[in-house]
């Protein structure tokens, strides 16, 4: 925790850890996420994930009522086990804890442990603890990753297969992770993988189930891979999936931040190097070529900008360095989670030196007020930014999670040289844009 923060948030920089969970069991086949607890949490982390993606999300609850918050939810969980199983029949059910069983002490592992459903509708079923008074929604997505690889994952033969553990990424990023991975020759296993479930095309007739998402054969095979690679620094020393499948499995696990940028897209491409034995292939060759020329062609509209950066910690900290690297002062980076970003500029070097702040476990009040004291001239950052951007008259990049007021969430690219592109552009754009609007002569020509 920071010790300086105050005990209250004005518009916090962070969602809840059920929604990280239900968003993780969305990108699972087959998978509905049930949250335990009062019907509120789902109905505003369904209506939250929904203005994001824009595809329908169901998640169902236990529905919490005066007795279940008093004697405990046993009863409520059974009969929505019971109801999810009868009106989805899912491969898996995701059973995320809320703030409110957290608090009252539920035991959730005993009551699925002793759960029985109707006969011939059995499914499996994961549980994470996700109180989100002790986590962000990221926290909670890496938790419920975690808890899916330790209940269904299983050892075996080794496969030519590469365990993908992103952090919150949107879905044509993930689709690039998987392109990536075939392109050294490698099957991913992509956990999770929500670029059908939650942007998938139109449907003839309704599913209940959407389909797509890492299936759970897949899940058990990912204790046979050749290697794991982890995308996000976050997590820092906690437990984590590539984590246990290295102790339990003895898979390597290569721990890196999202390959934002070059520098970072390099590092990542290394490791599947090293894991497929093959080379970086030409096309990969060509876009990183094309990065490196609009570097060259923007310079000087870059040159000079601060930018305050913000949103979950392994986005903050992977646009910092992007920051870094395209001659951009990352003059703030601000996060609601309590993890990484505190370290993170004593540990990276090409953020040493330079005129950077760090801010975490931050709400919107706290953010603002040290934005204002970090003379910016840009803003990078999720869609609840829009509001300081427009007190400050400055652009705001809009990305990462959530991106409510714009169209396109999903295809919001910042992975890999060719998503990075696309987020430089916007950047480069964005600051054009700005300096025409404000022009007392308006100019037409770059
Ligand atoms: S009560 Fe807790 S779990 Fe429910 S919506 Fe609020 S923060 Fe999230």
């Amino acid at each position: 925790m920071n010790e300086d923060a105050p005990e209250y948030a004005v518009n916090p920089c962070k969602v809840c850890a059920p929604l990280g969970a239900s968003l993780a069991f969305k990108g699972v086949a087959g998978a509905v996420p049930l949250l335990h607890g009062s019907q509120g949490c789902a109905t505003y982390i369904r209506r939250y994930l929904i203005s994001h993606f824009r595809d329908p999300v169901d998640i169902a609850s236990s529905s919490f009522d005066e007795m279940a918050a008093v004697f405990g939810g046993r009863d409520s969980l059974t009969r929505a086990l019971d109801n999810v199983t009868t009106s989805y029949a899912p491969a898996l059910i995701g059973v995320a804890t809320t703030c409110l069983s957290e608090s009252i002490g539920d035991d959730v592992a005993d009551i699925l442990r002793h759960y029985q459903p109707a006969e011939g509708r059995d499914c499996a079923r994961v549980h994470v603890s996700t109180p989100s008074y002790a986590g962000t929604h990221l926290d909670g997505y890496y938790a419920t990753v975690l808890a899916l690889v330790q209940a269904l994952a299983e050892g075996g033969p080794a496969l030519d297969l590469v365990d993908l553990f992103p952090g919150i990424v949107c879905p044509e990023d993930l689709r690039w992770l998987k392109r990536t991975a075939r392109q050294f020759g490698l099957e991913p296993c992509l956990l999770p993988d929500y670029s059908d479930t939650l942007d998938g095309g139109q449907w003839t007739e309704y599913c209940r189930l959407p389909p797509g998402g890492t299936t759970l054969a897949q899940i058990k095979q990912a204790g046979r891979a050749r290697a794991s690679v982890e995308l996000g620094w976050s997590q820092g020393a906690r437990e984590t999936a590539g984590r246990y499948l290295n102790r339990d499995f003895g898979i390597p696990c290569h721990g890196l931040g999202l390959p934002v940028g070059i520098e970072a897209t390099d590092a990542f491409l290394a490791a599947l190097c090293r894991i497929s034995g093959r080379p970086v292939p030409g096309e990969l060759e060509a876009e990183r070529a094309r990065l490196l020329d609009a570097y060259a062609d923007a310079h000087k509209v870059l040159a000079g900008q601060r930018a305050v950066v913000f949103g979950d910690e392994d986005t903050a900290i992977a646009l910092a360095l992007f920051l870094a690297e395209i001659g951009v002062t990352p003059a703030l980076v601000a996060s609601g989670g309590t993890g990484a970003l505190a370290a993170v500029g004593a540990a990276f070097p090409a953020l040493q030196g330079l005129d950077a702040t760090f801010l975490p476990d931050t709400d919107f009040g706290r953010l603002g007020e040290a934005a204002r004291l970090a003379r910016p001239t840009l803003l990078v950052g999720h869609s609840k930014g829009s509001k300081l951007a427009r007190e400050l008259d400055l652009p705001l990049v809009r990305v990462g999670f959530p991106v409510h007021d714009r169209f396109g969430a999903a295809r919001l690219t910042t992975l890999g040289y060719a998503g990075s592109h696309r987020l430089f552009d916007d950047m480069v754009n964005g600051i054009l844009a700005d300096r025409q609007a404000k022009s007392s002569i308006g100019y037409f020509y770059f």
